[in-house]
This record gives C-alpha cells, structure tokens and sequence, in this order.
C-alpha cells in the first residue's frame, strides 16, 4: 500500500501545482488588477507560491524580478504599489535595494516587506533601520504575508485619509475640518464640506448626483437628488474665485476640474 500513497501523492501534487501555475497565467493576463505587487525573489518556488494566494486573496496585479538589479528596476519603472523584498538576492542584495530605494523621493513611499532567512535577524533589523515596512521570516505561510500586505493597506489609507486635499486654489484639511480658498478659511456646513471632500478625492472624475448623495448623506437620507444642486450652488458660492473649480455636468452630476 505504502507505495501507491506515494504515488498518488506525488500526482496530486504535480496536479496541483500545474493548475496553480495556468491560474496564474490567466489571472496574470487579467487587465482590471491595477495595483501592482513587485515580488523580487530568486527562488522560482517562492514566487510561485506568494503569486498564486495573492492572486486568489487579493485584486493585486503581480510583477516579478529575480535579481536585486532588476528589482530595482522595475521598483523605479513601474512604481509598484507594495514590494515584498527578498534579502538574498543575486547581482544586489535586498538591503542594497530597500536602501535605494528609500533613499529616493520618488520610490520613498512604496511600503516594503522584506523576506529573510530566521537565522538573518541582523539582516532584518537592517532592513527595518533602512525604512522597510514589516518583514517575514521564511519559511513563511503565504496567508501570512497577505495578512502583512491588508495591515500595511489599512494603514496608509488611514493616512490618506489624514492628508490634506488640494486642487487649485482650494485646500481642504480632513483633521482640522477646515477650507480655505486662497489662503483664506471659508466657512462650510458638514453637508458642503462632505461634498467638496468627495469632488478632491476624485479629480476629474464625474460624480452622479446619487454617488454625492450617498456618499454626504448615506444611503438612507430621505432627501431628493435635487437637493445636491441646492448644496452645490451653496458651495460654489462660498469657493468665491474657486467657483468655477466645480464642473457641471449636464443631466448627470458634478466634477472638479484637476487642472484649475
Ligand atoms: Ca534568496
């Protein structure tokens, strides 16, 4: 009997590992996975495995470098949303990498999940000390490393959430729940004020009166889409010389223009 288990087990997992492999190629060619997740590892099996539960778990497009000096390059070519790091790389090893590029304004802010070996604390601590975001030790769980990307996820749109919205002459402040026009404050009530935070994050884009509806209101407000064009006009009148910002678009909704 022995025998046979084996073999079935050894086919099972062939199986297996061939449908994950054409998963990944099909999802790969996916074209609405717009955020990118550049994972920068030498061992094919390790790219294989973080790919396949990320492309099952998340909406990440995957991109893949298998030496440090590639990695650096697609880092800076394609401005991955996530990189998860491996540290001992060929050509150059991750530390080098992570400190490059954390070391430029323009890759800066790409958070960073560094791969290391358990023995390699050193090497981690480094990594930590050079800016990166969080690591794993291998061998890792994959699950785990998705778990690492969400919490790093939920925490830069916590700090999205806290910056400041600029576009033109306005600047809106989500902390201090202040505008200004110019440099000068300008007084909103809560619904304005919801409405024009709905407009900055989203520049250029169409909103229909029913997305502000329900985006300054929530789903259930017991008011007419009527009522948004009221608090509009109210708005564009407080924005003073940044009125005209406000876009309308006819029998649809509103935009901000991004370039005023
Ligand atoms: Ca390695």
């Amino acid at each position: 009997m022995a025998p046979m288990i084996q073999q079935t087990t050894a086919t099972a997992s062939f199986t297996s590992r061939t449908q994950d492999s054409e998963f990944f190629k099909r999802a790969r060619m996916q074209t609405n996975r717009s955020k990118t997740v550049l994972i920068v590892e030498d061992e094919q099996d390790v790219i294989d495995l973080l790919a396949v539960r990320l492309l099952k778990d998340t909406s990440y497009a995957i991109s893949t470098a298998t030496d440090g000096l590639s990695g650096l390059e697609k880092a800076r070519t394609e401005l991955p949303w996530i990189i998860i790091l491996d540290l001992m790389l060929p050509k150059m090893s991750g530390l080098e990498v992570c400190k490059i590029l954390k070391g430029d304004r323009v890759t800066r802010e790409i958070p960073i999940i560094i791969l290391s070996a358990k023995a390699a604390e050193a090497d981690r601590l480094a990594g930590l000390e050079l800016g990166a975001d969080d690591y794993v030790t291998k061998p890792f769980s994959p699950r785990e490393v998705v778990l690492r990307i969400k919490a790093i996820e939920r925490r830069r749109s916590e700090k999205m959430e806290d910056e400041k919205l600029v576009c033109g002459l306005i600047t809106l402040d989500p902390i201090r729940h202040h505008v200004d026009v110019a440099g000068k404050p300008v007084r909103l009530t809560t619904a304005e004020f919801k409405l024009l935070s709905l407009l900055l994050k989203k520049p250029g884009r169409v909103h229909s009166r029913e997305m502000l509806l329900s985006g300054a209101w929530g789903y259930e407000a017991f008011i007419n889409t009527r009522t948004v064009d009221t608090h509009i006009r109210r708005l564009r009148d407080k924005l003073g010389k940044a009125a005209n910002t406000i876009e309308t678009v006819r029998g649809f909704g509103y935009r901000l223009l991004a370039d005023s």
